[in-house]
């Protein structure tokens, strides 16, 4: 049968998730490209208080999956959880619209309806992304060849969203016009609503498994009564309610965020290292993952600044004017995304091609962390000795973002199976977890980063001064560097250990 299949393609199934992946996607990339010249230019935060609320809206998004994921393998299934997941999105994004409508009339009751918009983005996030990506493996039997392709033509599908939701939402909410950015949410939003549908009239015809079953359908044994509309609806509207104050106190009463997700991962290993069943062999596995999860934490934190300081950057210290056209500061954000799609064909060339050479996965994710660096060292050399009011060419995000991009293509897919190849089958959910909550930490930490920005000032990181763009940028290539140097002289060790 793998053989007929093989000829045939891909189920029909992976291009109706890939759609609605694309169209999420782009409302989640579409939004976050405004988000923060939204914060400073229409709500009038500084940049240190909208970078730790970028921060922290988007670590919080890698966290709730882990309620999402445990809610739909037990009760609602991945369908109706991605669907519900992507209705409190688009709710999300609404009330964001609504905030952007009045933030000049009422700015009171727009902040109330900022937080509630992004609290609403990260409760619906939580239910649709997991789900959706463990749709996709289910499409086919265990230890099919075309699993890996399949994840790769998903992946497109994400950066395929991920191009067109900055330059959609940039193009009519980032005019220069601060109450415009109300339309890139309602375009976000809209995009939310076209993923939701596609998903809703196509899944059952053709998201189905090898055996023509339907996937993603409730679990067999899932109670009853957690499908009752009422207990879901108000089960969700608890979260909401709970993800919007998780975010207002970590904002603005106390940094609590890092500690919690520090306390997450202690009490995760202290879960697994403490279980007498797991072998020796097991264990060592293990300590690979945490090690993996905790170098990709300085992978995360430099490259999401994307969404923060680096359009910051982009908004004031680039030439945007084109003479016939200026570029919203927004467009930036599609790079990384168009970067990806690009290069994803070559790296998987590069790979074929260096057949037995190919590196193991400790040593491409040591290379991605490099190209990351090589892509601080191109914009700092870009902004050495320029003053503070004079704007750069382009060339230097575009280049960094084309390095960046393929960092993420050593360093992102192979992350991911890594994690899924060496987990103990009875932690594997556990340590899925562990992946999600670096990544988490490192969102935090990324707008903490952000918060550095140069703005007239000198500042101190842990003693090491920021005055300028120049030693802002040389930060992250000492992070990533360093981060990329151990790793690459660990790696023998952890290939040893797998
Ligand atoms: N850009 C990818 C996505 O949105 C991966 C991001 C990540 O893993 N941090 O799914």
């Amino acid at each position: 049968m793998t053989q007929e299949n093989l000829q045939k393609g891909h189920p029909k199934g992976l291009y109706v998730l890939f759609a609605t992946e694309m169209w999420e996607r782009f409302n989640y990339y579409g939004m976050r490209a405004i988000l923060v010249l939204f914060m400073t230019k229409a709500l009038l935060f500084d940049k240190v208080f909208a970078s730790n609320l970028y921060g922290s809206y988007t670590s919080l998004i890698y966290l709730t999956p882990l309620i999402g994921g445990y809610i739909a393998d037990r009760y609602w299934g991945n369908r109706r959880s991605i669907i519900v997941g992507g209705i409190v999105m688009a709710i999300g994004e609404f009330i964001l619209f609504f905030c952007g409508s009045l933030y000049a009339t009422s700015p009171d009751t727009a902040l109330l309806l900022f937080f509630s918009g992004l609290g609403f983005m990260i409760a619906g996030n939580g239910f649709f992304k997991p789900n959706i990506s463990s749709m996709v493996g289910q499409l086919y039997t265990k230890g099919d060849k075309r699993i890996d392709s399949a994840y790769t033509i998903f992946y497109m599908g994400i950066n395929t969203g991920g191009a067109l939701g900055p330059f959609v939402c940039g193009f009519f909410g980032d005019t220069g016009n601060p109450a415009d950015f109300k339309w890139a949410f309602l375009a976000g939003g809209i995009g939310m609503i076209i993923s939701v549908l596609t998903l809703h009239f196509l899944n059952n015809k053709y998201v189905v498994d090898p055996d023509k079953k339907i996937i993603g359908l409730t679990p067999d044994g899932a109670p009853k009564k957690f499908l009752n509309p009422v207990v879901m609806v108000v089960g969700m509207a608890l979260l909401s309610l709970t993800t919007i104050g998780l975010l207002y106190i970590d904002a603005k009463v106390v940094n609590y965020l890092f500690y919690f997700l520090i306390g997450c991962i202690i009490l995760i290993a202290v879960i697994i290292y403490s279980d007498k069943a797991l072998t020796s062999t097991e264990k060592t596995r293990v300590s690979v993952i945490f090690t993996v999860s905790f170098f990709v934490i300085f992978f995360w934190s430099a490259f999401e600044q994307a969404g923060a300081s680096l359009t910051f950057f982009a908004e004031e210290q680039t030439q945007r004017d084109l003479g016939f056209f200026n570029v919203p500061a927004s467009f930036f954000q599609s790079l990384n995304s168009l970067f990806v799609v690009g290069l994803a064909p070559l790296f998987a060339w590069l790979w074929v091609k260096l057949g037995k050479h190919e590196p193991a996965s400790p040593y491409k994710m040591a290379i991605g962390l490099f190209l990351l660096a090589l892509g601080y060292l191109w914009i700092a050399f870009g902004v050495k000795d320029v003053q503070a009011n004079v704007k750069v060419s382009m060339i230097w995000l575009i280049g960094m973002y084309m390095m960046h991009s393929m960092g993420e293509l050593c360093l992102s897919p192979i992350g991911l199976s890594l994690v899924n190849k060496l987990a103990p089958i009875k932690f594997a959910s556990l340590l899925m977890a562990v992946w999600f909550t670096a990544n988490a930490f490192a969102n935090k930490l990324a707008g903490v980063l952000s918060g550095y920005y140069p703005d007239g000032k000198t500042t101190s990181f842990l003693g090491y001064q920021i005055a300028n763009l120049y030693d802002f940028f040389m930060l992250f290539l000492g992070m990533a560097g360093v981060a990329s140097l151990v790793l690459f002289f660990l790696s023998s060790k952890l290939k040893k250990m797998m």
